[in-house]
């Protein structure tokens, strides 16, 4: 199904014998790593410093296993997706998983994950896992967040805007962030040393800095400063990561991603992305919100100023056309929401473009999700059926839905990969672009 299904065999044991993994040794770092098969050429339009377009296909080696980039990164929030097994991800050509620190934190605690042998081995996944730091979680607490905002925010500026109907839940200080569970309404505290000592006992291979979200809503005096305590947040926790890999003997390496922040301003992301790369990260991270229409810009500004063979993960992407316009400027690895939660609802991804299989007209169709699509929904189920299903909230209708859309982004990024290496990224670029959004679709 996809390139990376032929390492199935070898990483059958990666559970048990992961690289890098010595009994009494500290995790060895050179188990992580990052190369470049294939560059995009700059162009005149390459919205890098001189033209410079940083697109790439290449291979992050993890202690458990390679992932093929560009990839997409599916999510298991806690630790599953729901009504998904993770050998159904396998089946579907998923290289990695994502989990939410903050979720696995609550629920059911990260002990229970370091007694289990760490995230992967818990949810009986040998592939690589990332987890974020939590902070997007915590945070989000305080305010409605949105990875992009389509919308003009000019004159709307303030630090103090909560979504509606929403109790602000967070509050920032220079040492972290206290929160009220969303579960029970404890109060609770995430700072930079907490995070990491989360993200180790759960045990991924790609973990996060804790960094400060924030939304294009704040002023830019307020980024200006959050960008400087991201920064020292992020020198806290390297330190504290290297402190605890040393502490830690027997377990394999988990690399750490500096996350760059400054919201839409292009010298502040700049100047964040020189400070994370003047860290000693493995790779970074992409973060807080950016307007849809600079999104590769974005991109773009940090890896210009970002040693090469650090990969970058562009955290909560959500529509094609942004998938293709980070990968285009850099983005190695994303993770996004969307298939799964989109499909719940009967929002079905097709290179046609998106639409609702629970509008009347598939009441009677008996065709499959998506003609042509080689996933097992659509090569064993109507749309008739999964209307149904998703009408009575079976979850078989979640399983199947679910199936469909993590294939379509799971092959999305597969193809995009091999036109960078075949040489027709633009041409395939421009195609699905034109198909995908002929009908108006959104996302
Ligand atoms: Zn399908």
């Amino acid at each position: 199904m996809s390139d990376s299904s032929s390492n199935t065999s070898k990483q059958t044991n990666l559970l048990d014998h992961p690289r890098g993994a010595q009994t009494g040794q500290p995790g060895d770092r050179r188990a992580f790593s990052f190369e470049t098969r294939t560059r995009l050429a700059d162009s005149a339009d390459g919205k890098g410093r001189n033209g410079a377009r940083w697109g790439r296909t290449g291979t992050i080696h993890t202690p458990h296993g390679d992932i093929q980039t560009p990839a997409f990164v599916p999510v298991a929030t806690q630790a599953a997706m729901k009504g998904v097994l993770p050998e159904t991800i396998k089946e579907l050509g998923g290289q990695c998983m994502l989990s939410n620190a903050f979720h696995l934190f609550e629920r059911p605690g990260e002990q229970v994950l370091d007694e289990a042998g760490g995230l992967g081995r818990f949810m009986n996944w040998d592939r690589p896992t990332f987890t974020d730091s939590g902070g997007f979680q915590v945070l989000s607490l305080g305010a409605g967040f949105k990875k992009t905002l389509a919308m003009d925010v000019t004159g709307m500026k303030s630090d103090q805007v909560i979504a509606e109907g929403k109790e602000r839940r967070a509050f920032v200080d220079e040492d972290g962030v206290t929160f009220k569970s969303p579960l029970n309404g404890d109060e609770h505290r995430f700072s930079a040393e907490i995070s990491m000592g989360i993200q180790h006992q759960i045990g991924a291979d790609i973990m996060f800095a804790f960094d400060e979200l924030t939304t294009l809503m704040n002023t830019r005096s307020y980024q200006e400063q959050s960008v400087e305590r991201t920064y020292r947040w992020a020198q806290r926790c390297v330190a504290e990561h290297q402190r605890l890999t040393a502490e830690r003997v027997g377990k394999p390496y988990q690399a750490l991603y500096g996350v760059v922040q400054g919201a839409n301003y292009e010298d502040l992301r700049r100047h964040a992305a020189q400070q994370i790369a003047s860290l000693d990260f493995d790779g970074v991270g992409i973060g807080g919100a950016i307007e849809k229409r600079i999104i590769g810009n974005t991109c773009a500004w940090i890896c210009d100023e970002m040693p090469e063979d650090r990969p970058r993960h562009v955290l909560g992407i959500a529509a094609v056309d942004d998938i293709f316009a980070c990968v285009e400027n850099g983005g190695d690895t994303f993770d996004c929401v969307a298939p799964a939660r989109c499909g719940r609802n009967g929002a079905i991804f097709t290179r046609d473009g998106r639409y609702n299989v629970k509008r009347a007209e598939h009441k009677h169709d008996f065709g499959p999700l998506e003609e042509g699509c080689d996933c097992y929904t659509c090569t064993h189920y109507s749309r008739a059926y999964v209307d149904h299903l998703l009408r009575a909230r079976e979850i078989n209708g979640f399983t199947l839905a679910t199936i469909h859309n993590e294939r379509f982004f799971i092959k999305l990024l597969d193809d995009i990969r091999a036109s960078i290496d075949g040489g027709y990224f633009e041409d395939f670029r421009d195609q699905t672009l034109a198909r995908y959004y002929a009908h108006g679709s959104r996302g």
